[in-house]
């Protein structure tokens, strides 16, 4: 008898593609469960594409107050996280997923974009994400991270929002998240450099407003023609 079950989506996923795994080491651990528990994220969890798990710092906080940062050597502002709870972390996530690059959110990194996100849907290891908070962290823990990543020349008041959108990033580019498989190819930077043409939908007139005739009437070579002279180049 034939398994039609075989053709399912989870079960091509499952036996092609082993589940990626992003693990995310913060002292906030709740500020992910609106990202993690929503929309797609929720969706490619439960087709099991991918593992979304955060790893509580304070869990490997040192003493009964559960120490995570101290002073900085040389004097200054603020509080660093110490080595030894950022260390432990990350053996635990390494655990869990032996084969994972490790990432530190800085702003010193190399600059996100959507050409590193390509890559990374593609690569065949997980993910285990430092989150700096304060002031930042001791400059030891770079001596176990694969890259350094920057979401843009600002300063955040921790490593969680860009963990959180380079997880986005990534994850809505893994075949199987979106619903059209072509949905992310065509969109704005794909090719590195161009923005995505303005949309409209439904309906044709809106206060006054109309959706460019070209759109409405069919003609696919038009719309092409149209989107194409509407797209744009970045800076
Ligand atoms: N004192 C540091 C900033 C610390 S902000 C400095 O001047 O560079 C606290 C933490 O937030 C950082 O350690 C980092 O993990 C995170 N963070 C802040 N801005 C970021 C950005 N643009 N990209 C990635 N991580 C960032």
């Amino acid at each position: 008898m034939i398994d039609y079950n075989i053709f399912t989506k989870k079960s091509i996923y499952r036996t092609l593609v082993r589940m990626k795994k992003f693990q995310v080491i913060t002292l906030f651990p709740e500020m992910f469960t609106g990202v993690f528990e929503n929309s797609m994220m929720w969706k490619a969890q439960r087709d099991e594409i991918v593992q979304l798990r955060t790893i509580n710092l304070r869990n490997f906080g040192i003493g009964p107050r559960q120490q995570v940062d101290d002073t900085p050597y040389g004097g200054g502002d603020g509080m660093l996280l110490k080595p030894e709870p950022l260390f432990a972390a990350v053996a635990e996530a390494r655990k869990n997923d032996p084969t994972a690059k490790v990432l530190l959110m800085t702003p010193r990194g190399q600059r996100w974009k959507q050409s590193i996100a390509q890559n990374w849907s593609e690569s065949d290891h997980g993910y285990i994400f430092i989150c700096g908070r304060y002031e930042g962290y001791d400059e030891r823990i770079v001596s176990l991270v694969d890259e350094q990543v920057s979401v843009g020349d600002y300063v955040l008041t921790g490593g969680e929002l860009p963990a959180m959108t380079i997880i986005d990033s990534i994850v809505r580019l893994i075949p199987g998240v979106l619903g059209g498989e072509s949905s992310a190819q065509i969109e704005s930077f794909s090719d590195g450099e161009t923005l995505e043409f303005p949309q409209y939908t439904k309906p044709a007139e809106f206060e006054g407003m109309a959706v460019p005739e070209v759109l409405l009437n069919g003609n696919h070579a038009l719309i092409a023609k149209w989107r194409a002279d509407h797209s744009f180049k970045a800076e």
